[in-house]
């Protein structure tokens, strides 16, 4: 039975109400009445039900996935204005009692190097991160209760905060961990984390069996209530996902907004973010052993449904994805890009060799942070380092009804100007401070009000005097 504020995993993610979806999809998706009616409902930015996306996802006919891709450019460019923010993994454990079947840390993976960062390893890959110009973690550990305890992440995330090093700090850390008790996402929430991330990986329950037979993550129930325990834990800035190919792609999509849809109707905050990884390739995981992989294509339509779909959500795009992914996904809703990435454990200070590796999966895009800034800028984008909203207390609930009734922008775009311009002082290469310098005046003078880009102006002038960390 179907219960969007049910606190059991199988009603708000009902089997059945996933299947009676898509067939009410499959049966509409050449209806142009009803689904010009969902597109007309969805340009008033208030999202779409779960049936009304599946609608959209299943719709072939090349001109209203035209209009579909044009409203997903401009619902972002209306929530979040141009700009991207930019982000860093940092693997801390590669030690995992898990067995999820898509995974290298897997743990009976004999091949992979196992790693795990003493403290002292996590201040030299910090430091490497903030010489790159990092300000936004995503901290990694596999499930390890004897390795990788939560007193471990919790002390790794009091490390990380407390260095200072030359111009650099980070400022944000965010926390991608196995799912937890309340009274750990209690101490992670004092710890000071900014999102807690957790993929589903898929929401088909025997699926989702067969392809975790051992370990605590085999749990269903467990793993698709953590985020319930995590809200009840006080975090309320919570990051959702499935990896695409593990599963039929409709089914996850649908089971997706379910969960966005549970979280909002029973906490009144839907995911802060939602992160689209797609199965790639890994020490002994093979993406051709994977029937259920998706297209390019496939991709980036559902990108732009559930940009749509669910319009205040911040969109995560990781280097599994080539640059030429990246650019198309971009302009279809993606707000959130990591760089210069290393998916080692220890991997942004040492380099690994041929008989080591250590990484969760293989970097398509390789490029540097620097590198990335330069092509942002290139297509019109304002590369962010902004971690305002957090430092702020704007979270949660407080947080949503700001990107709902449209006024974030008004804070992200100057955020991303001012970040940008520190980044630029102290991290970037020559060519990119030039092309970099020249952007930011003419991003500036498109500030709307008056009174913020007066204000931009005399922060990005204080930056160039040696000032920084300022925000709106
Ligand atoms: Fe462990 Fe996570 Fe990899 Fe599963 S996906 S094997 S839980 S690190
Ligand atoms: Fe994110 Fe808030 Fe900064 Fe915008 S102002 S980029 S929403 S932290």
């Amino acid at each position: 039975m179907y219960h969007k504020t049910s606190s059991h995993a199988t009603e708000f993610i009902s089997h059945e109400e996933i299947v009676n979806t898509l067939s009410y999809a499959k049966a509409n998706c050449n209806n142009r009445v009803l689904i010009q009616e969902i597109l007309e409902k969805a340009r008033s930015c208030n999202g779409l039900s779960h049936r009304e996306a599946a609608v959209l996802l299943e719709c072939t006919d090349k001109e209203l996935i035209a209009s579909i891709y044009e409203l997903a450019k401009n619902i972002k460019q209306h929530f979040y204005g141009n700009r991207i923010v930019m982000f860093a993994p940092l693997y801390l454990s590669n030690y995992c009692i898990n067995s999820c079947v898509y995974c290298p840390y897997h743990i009976k993976n004999q091949t992979i190097t196992r790693k795990k960062l003493t403290q002292d390893d996590i201040r030299k890959e910090v430091m490497a991160l903030q010489d790159m110009g990092h300000k936004r973690l995503a901290i990694e550990a596999g499930e390890d209760p004897k390795n990788n305890p939560i007193e471990y992440i919790l002390e790794s995330i009091q490390t990380i905060y407390d260095i200072k090093h030359k111009n650099g700090a980070i400022r944000r850390v965010n926390v991608n961990i196995a799912a937890t008790t309340v009274e750990n996402y209690r101490k992670l929430h004092k710890a000071g984390i900014g999102t807690y991330i957790l993929f589903q990986e898929t929401y088909h329950k025997e699926n989702y069996e067969r392809l975790h037979p051992h370990g605590p993550k085999s749990d269903y129930a467990y793993h698709t209530e953590a985020m319930d325990r995590a809200m009840q834990g006080d975090i309320d800035d919570v990051g959702i996902g499935v990896l695409f190919g593990l599963n039929t792609y409709r089914y996850d999509f649908v089971g997706l907004l379910m969960h966005a849809e549970h979280l909002e109707a029973t906490y009144g905050v839907g995911p802060h973010t939602i992160s689209v990884p797609r199965i790639c390739p890994a020490d002994d995981i093979h993406v051709s052993d994977f029937k259920n992989a998706i297209s390019d294509e496939i991709f980036q339509k559902i990108v732009a449904v559930l940009r749509i779909s669910v319009p205040y959500t911040g969109m995560i795009v990781s280097t599994r994805e080539s640059q030429q992914v990246r650019e198309k996904v971009l302009e279809l809703g993606v707000s959130q890009l990591s760089g210069g990435s290393r998916t080692s454990v220890g991997g942004y200070v040492h380099k690994e060799t041929l008989n080591e590796n250590s990484s969760q999966f293989d970097i398509s895009d390789h490029r540097s942070l620097d590198e990335i800034v330069a092509w942002l800028i290139r297509l019109g984008y304002i590369p962010s380092f902004c971690t305002a909203c957090y430092r702020e207390g704007r979270t949660g609930d407080r947080f949503m009804s700001l990107v709902k009734t449209g006024q974030i922008a008004n804070c992200c775009t100057p955020n991303a100007l001012i970040t940008l311009q520190e980044f630029l002082e102290y991290y970037a290469s020559e060519a990119t401070r030039k092309s970099g310098y020249e952007f930011i005046r003419a991003q500036t003078e498109q500030i709307p009000h008056p009174a913020i880009r007066k204000k931009t102006i005399e922060y990005l002038q204080s930056i160039t005097q040696g000032e920084r960390d300022f925000r709106f």
